[in-house]
């Protein structure tokens, strides 16, 4: 027998009887967004390897060793996208969209990092990320955040909370940057290897390793928040303060310090204690640097990611949505005609009523067989067409899901008795 191709490791298929949950978090996600103004955008998924380098900065685990890249046929260097907020940046300055004007933006689709697959880490996975351009907050800060809180009640997510802090401006991080590299060179022989190399390049990165064994050392650090400039400290004060009001719970973090160089002031995680070491299921933050650093004129801009597969995964602990009907008509057919016919009828319905999905009996089989289907296609009527009825030019409409008797209908009403026979269907 030929071997068969496996699948790359750590990318998924989403099979037919999962796909109910990401359907309810898409769904759920574009409806709050849409709510609150925001508008989606598409951007490639390949970039150039330059853009995440210095988006994202070349002491991170992202860049140094997670990102898929490669030389095309051309010579150049691309990379497939780890995350959005570069390439969407990227697409306002390429597409002159800053010049003052501001902009809430989300967009989704697969990102690709070279981690060590596990549970809900994955090397394919899928994000939701919003974007806010041209606001220099805290209000935006605010409502990014009350709409993730929003998506999370929408969805009956419970087991979430809110942790947030302030990494101040790169000017305020200056100052602590020395206190923190004096500390680190002082317990130099407990560092990591990676936690040296980072050290030297960008010391306040050593802060966000995920190794355990780093933890003790991280925890003892001097604290950033202790070292704000007055005007993030306000900016902070405002955050927090509104999320009271709001009646948002949130817990201040002093060590969140987020994996991607671009952040400032306001950062934020949405943690879960329901998927294991996996725990954040929305990261964020603002990035008030980043439009220069890529060339772009200087614009404060915040925003978020959340990792679908999570998401997924929240909902479906708290059992599993049921997989979605293909149908909910199945027309039965019996006879060489009425076969032929039902094709043409098929239509005319799918023409009647677009809102119902109308499924046909393919490939013959006997109505023991067909019935089977029809149950499986979790349809809640049947149309039975066979070469009788066809003559007197009716069809039988049957109700599925519940007892209530058969009935006869003149094929020009047909559209209208099914209507009827649906609304009083018990779906089960
Ligand atoms: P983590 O700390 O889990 O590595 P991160 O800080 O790298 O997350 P971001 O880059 O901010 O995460 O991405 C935002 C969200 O995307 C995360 O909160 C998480 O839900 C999801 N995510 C990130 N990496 C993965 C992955 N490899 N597989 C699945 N989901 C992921
Ligand atoms: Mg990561």
């Amino acid at each position: 027998m030929t071997e068969q191709i496996q699948p790359v490791r750590g990318m998924n298929d989403v099979l037919p009887a999962e796909i109910a949950a990401w359907h309810i978090i898409e769904t759920a996600a574009r409806e709050v967004l849409t709510a609150y103004g925001y508008q989606e955008m598409r951007v490639p998924l390949v970039e150039r390897t330059e853009l995440f380098q210095r988006a994202i900065g070349e002491y991170t685990d992202v860049v140094e060793k997670e990102m898929y890249t490669f030389v095309d046929q051309g010579g150049e260097s691309l990379t497939l996208r780890p995350e959005g907020t570069a390439g969407v940046m990227r697409a306002l300055i390429s597409n002159g969209m800053l010049r003052g004007q501001r902009h809430k933006l989300w967009c989704t689709g697969p990102m690709f990092r070279h981690e060590r697959p596990q549970k809900g880490r994955y090397r394919q996975f899928h994000q939701v990320s919003v974007e806010a351009v041209g606001f220099p907050g805290p209000d935006i800060d605010i409502e990014l955040i009350a709409l993730t809180a929003r998506l999370w009640k929408r969805l009956g997510i419970e087991r979430v909370r809110l942790e947030i802090n302030s990494l101040g401006t790169p000017e305020s991080r200056r100052a602590y940057r020395e206190k923190l590299v004096e500390y680190l060179r002082a317990h130099h022989d407990e560092l990591d290897a990676d936690s040296r190399r980072r050290l030297e390049g960008n010391p306040l990165r050593v802060l966000d390793s995920k190794n355990p064994d780093m933890r003790a050392l991280i925890e003892a650090a001097p604290v950033l928040t202790d070292h704000l400039d007055g005007e993030s400290r306000e900016h902070f004060q405002g955050l927090c303060a509104a999320l009271e009001a709001l009646g948002i719970p949130f817990r201040v973090n002093p060590r969140l310090v987020r994996g991607l160089d671009y952040y400032s002031r306001t950062v934020f995680e949405w943690i879960t204690d329901a998927l294991g070491a996996q725990d954040a299921v929305c990261s964020g933050g603002r990035y008030d640097g980043l439009i220069g650093q890529l060339g772009g004129e200087s614009t404060p801009g915040i925003g978020f990611a959340m990792g679908i597969e999570r998401l997924v995964a929240l909902l479906t602990q708290a059992g599993a949505p049921a997989a979605e009907p293909t149908a909910d008509v199945y027309i039965v057919v019996s006879g060489e005609r009425a076969s032929a016919y039902g094709l043409q009828l098929a239509e005319r319905l799918r023409d009647a009523l677009p809102e119902r999905r109308v499924e046909l009996n393919l490939g013959g089989g006997n109505f023991k067989t067909q019935f089977r289907r029809a149950d499986r296609s979790g349809a809640a009527v049947a149309v039975i067409l066979g070469e009788d009825e066809l003559a007197r030019g009716v069809a039988a409409v049957k109700p599925l899901r519940h007892d209530a008797g058969q009935s006869e209908s003149p094929l020009p009403d047909l559209a209208a008795a099914i209507q009827t026979a649906l609304a009083t269907a018990v779906h089960t």
